[in-house]
């Protein structure tokens, strides 16, 4: 049999976990200092006016449940940076684990050993056994 206090404890647990949500939207322009109009106050007059109180999302839509805060953005130096640190990054990786060179012969490499190093221009002079000509070849890695 129950007695009328634990009745009431439940009840009192049911009403706790149907709490209703507060239904917000918020509206997060990122922040700049360079920004003098007061933005806040021109959307909260942009709401009144696109959705007066007749209006039939005015409900949804209205100063209660739309809130207004500013998020910060990293600064142009931070941007920057944070990428070039990326790239750095990523060649670093990639001369470290990639090999530099593919000759049979790696004594003989025209290039120390580098000849498949990214962005590299070489000149090659070739002497043709037979006819005694002398070429010059100039290329680019890639
Ligand atoms: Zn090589």
């Amino acid at each position: 049999m129950r007695t009328k206090e634990t009745a009431n404890n439940e009840r009192k647990a049911t009403k706790t976990t149907n709490r209703r949500k507060r239904r917000i939207t918020w509206f997060n322009p990122p922040y700049s200092k360079s920004v003098s109009s007061n933005i806040g106050k021109k959307f909260f007059d942009l709401l009144n006016s696109c959705f007066p109180p007749n209006h039939k999302l005015h409900k949804i839509i209205n100063k209660n449940t739309i809130k207004l805060s500013y998020s910060c953005t990293p600064n142009i130096k931070q941007i920057i940076s944070s990428h070039n640190k990326r790239i750095i990054k990523e060649s670093s990786n990639k001369d470290s684990t990639t090999k530099l060179c593919n000759c049979r012969d790696k004594q003989s490499c025209p290039l120390q050993e580098k000849c498949l190093k990214k962005s590299t221009v070489y000149q090659a002079t070739v002497l043709e056994t037979n006819t005694k000509k002398i070429d010059t070849f100039i290329g680019i890695t890639f």
